[in-house]
């Protein structure tokens, strides 16, 4: 969703940080992006806002103003008591649009990493991720955002000249937090989660609840799982027969769940589950690095792939390179008939 014209510059000033939350309260890498977003604001003569969306987080807001927020807005709402990427940047979203800031900069956390780059493409604006520096240039009021490249053997100053806002995350304890000041106070804007979000977010809670008993991937010794390679539900079925087979769970990818072919409580990695289990068998997975952080530490990996070049492929312990809809069949036709 491209909004409105965002090559005007002139329409956007003021740095924001998006506060960090866990379980519910704020994290200390929010005050360290203040401490940052205040000498951005000192270089470009506006203020520091803040940006905090969870249930029940009104009354943390002056520990905000205290680390150097001038404004702060609140999304209040039980229904953003857990988690949801998708949710928490259509509101972003909304917010840019509506207040136009010059510079967002939020924590290259799980959360960070998951909300900010979804806030990039839906706003069509440039991100640096795990900026080590920012600074502004003189000449033009550009964000420099510097980071490792190349492996850490250089230092690439980034800047987005052309969209706004500009955005950067920054991983926790890399900024330095200012003296808070408890005696500082500022405005709060309240704004409302909008009922197209709340019926997202019915969406997904019910998705999820219906299926949260039943699985429990951590207590499986055999988890086979799909990707996009399964193709949609009726892969998932064959998933189903070769686990029931081997007694067996299933699990999936992300690609398979943001499909909509498998609820999300099946999902393994970076933002879903972490499994150890004695067999791991990956059909039709690529193997990204955000799939592989959540089963790596399977003692045996078998992947079920046509390309064999992929990551999955080459961590695996037996690679088989094929076509998942002939090879799982006759795999169960082999066990059937033992
Ligand atoms: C912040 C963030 C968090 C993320 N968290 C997660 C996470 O928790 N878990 C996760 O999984 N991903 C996560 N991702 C997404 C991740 O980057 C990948 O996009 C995703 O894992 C890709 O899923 P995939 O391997 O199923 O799909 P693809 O990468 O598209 O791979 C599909 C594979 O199927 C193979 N294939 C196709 N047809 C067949 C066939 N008939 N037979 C055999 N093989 C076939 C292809 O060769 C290919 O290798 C995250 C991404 C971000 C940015």
């Amino acid at each position: 969703m491209i909004i409105s014209d965002r090559t005007d510059k002139s329409k956007y000033s003021n740095v924001w940080v998006v506060a960090e939350l866990l379980s519910g309260k704020i994290q200390p890498v929010t005050h360290e992006l203040l401490g940052a977003a205040r000498s951005l604001a000192a270089m470009r003569s506006s203020q520091v806002w803040a940006v905090v969306m969870g249930s029940g987080i009104a009354e943390q807001t002056h520990s905000l103003f205290a680390f150097g927020a001038d404004k702060v807005i609140v999304v209040d709402d039980i229904r953003l008591s857990g988690f949801i990427d998708e949710i928490e940047a259509s509101i972003m979203v909304r917010l840019i649009e509506k207040y136009k800031p010059e510079i967002l900069i939020g924590a290259a956390t799980a959360r960070g990493r998951a909300l900010i780059p979804r806030i990039a493409v839906k706003t069509n604006c440039g991100l640096t991720a795990d900026c080590t520096e920012l600074g502004i240039d003189p000449e033009n009021g550009d964000l420099l955002q510097t980071r490792p490249a190349f492996g850490g053997n250089i230092m690439a100053t980034i800047r987005c000249s052309n969209h706004r806002p500009q955005m950067a995350t920054v991983r926790p304890r890399v900024m330095k937090a200012l003296e808070p000041d408890f005696s500082r106070s500022g405005e709060i804007i309240r704004e409302n989660v909008q009922d197209s979000d709340a019926l997202k977010i019915k969406r997904i809670v019910e998705i999820f609840h219906s299926d949260q008993a039943t699985v429990n991937l951590g207590d499986a010794q055999i988890i086979i799982a799909g990707g996009r390679g399964v193709k949609g539900p009726a892969g998932f079925e064959i998933l189903r027969k070769f686990a029931a087979e081997v007694g067996g769970a299933v699990g999936a990818s992300r690609a398979a769940v943001d499909a909509g072919w498998i609820p999300y409580s099946y999902q393994v990695g970076q933002t879903g589950q972490t499994v150890q289990t004695k067999v791991y068998i990956a059909c039709g997975i690529s193997g990204q690095i955000q799939h592989l952080v959540g089963m790596q530490s399977c003692e045996v990996i078998i992947a079920i792939d046509k390309n064999p070049d992929t990551p999955m492929m080459q961590i695996a312990d037996i690679a088989v390179v094929g076509d998942l809809f002939e090879v799982i069949p006759e795999i169960i036709t082999n066990l059937a008939s033992n």
